[in-house]
């Protein structure tokens, strides 16, 4: 990955462009100026870019929730097939872009990921779906990473989400690098901690597929464990777990330890399981031992630092 900034796709009125309806924009200085810092942005604007001008009138969804219609709110203009004609080849293009994932505006009825509104036959009777353009994007991408930015001010779901797409980066680094079995290996050794802290089913899962390998084509080995890594990180990694994967690390240096460093990692990691403390504290300590213990193996995991620490992750509690 080096010091490349990661590719993520954006709605672009979330950069501040004004391309909405309305002539304005919506923009999210954490994703421009936080997020920024360490993403190279891809923006796209289906709407405008379909056809349509700025501003314009509002539209919806209406009808089949399995195959909605756009329609322009008062004049009734149906707009669906435009907008089909531009995902299929906006999709085509985005294929070329290397991206990690991508950053839907909450609410629209074009790049909505979740519980956008599909009138049925009046205002009040509606169902719930996507927005056209964030429907086949997410067909088109089943494991990139994607996230609604009304979503991001929760911060369990901003970390997990930003995790996966510094995961996503190390994957497709590792496939184009001559991935090879042994090098699959490796690589399995570094993620299984942060792997344990989302799924141990998973981990179980991709144990015994690294294992059985050498017997499986490579093609298929790899794009099993692709899957497997992205659905695991998608599960949340919750304080119960992170908790349990702590006293695991414990297990790796407890026989290096004294006493009173073992009471002191024990309490600080108790105080993190009542939500006391956020996880970045037993963190800390855990990297200051490691360090002056020298432990090898859990040096390399990529769970003693997923993203960087600037973006204060797991500082919440
Ligand atoms: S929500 Fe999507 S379609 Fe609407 S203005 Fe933003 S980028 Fe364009």
């Amino acid at each position: 990955m080096g010091n490349m900034k990661i590719r993520v796709g954006v709605s672009e009125c979330l950069l501040g462009h004004s391309v909405r309806y309305d002539g304005g924009h919506k923009h999210n200085p954490y994703i421009t100026d936080t997020l920024g810092q360490f993403f190279d942005f891809v923006y796209v604007c289906p709407e405008m870019e379909c056809g349509l001008p700025v501003p314009r009138e509002a539209l919806n969804l209406q009808g089949d929730p399995a195959a909605p219609r756009m329609i322009t709110v008062k004049s009734n203009i149906d707009h669906t097939d435009d907008m089909n004609r531009f995902c299929k080849a906006r999709i085509g293009e985005l294929k070329k872009e290397d991206l990690c994932g991508f950053i839907f505006k909450s609410k629209s009825p074009s790049c909505g990921l979740y519980r956008i509104k599909i009138y049925q036959d009046s205002k009040s009777r509606f169902r719930s779906g996507r927005g056209l353009f964030a429907e086949v994007f997410v067909k088109s991408f089943p494991l990139l990473p994607v996230e609604d930015e009304g979503r991001l001010n929760d911060a369990q779901l901003r970390e997990n989400f930003i995790e996966k797409i510094f995961c996503y980066r190390r994957w497709k680094d590792f496939m184009n690098a001559n991935p090879d079995y042994k090098k699959l290996i490796d690589f399995h050794a570094r993620q299984k901690l942060q792997i344990m802290a989302h799924s141990t089913n998973h981990l179980a899962k991709m144990g015994k597929l690294t294992a059985a390998g050498k017997a499986i084509s490579p093609d298929r080995l790899f794009t099993d464990y692709e899957v497997n890594l992205m659905e695991a990180l998608s599960l949340k990694a919750t304080v119960e777990k992170n908790v349990n994967v702590l006293h695991h690390i414990i297990g790796y240096f407890k026989k290096l330890i004294n006493t009173n460093e073992k009471k002191e990692i024990l309490e600080i990691i108790n105080l993190y399981a009542l939500h006391q403390i956020p996880l970045i504290v037993p963190l800390t300590l855990i990297n200051h031992y490691i360090r002056k213990y020298k432990v090898d193996y859990l040096s390399r995991q990529t769970y003693l630092q997923p993203h960087p620490t600037e973006l204060m992750l797991r500082n919440h509690v």
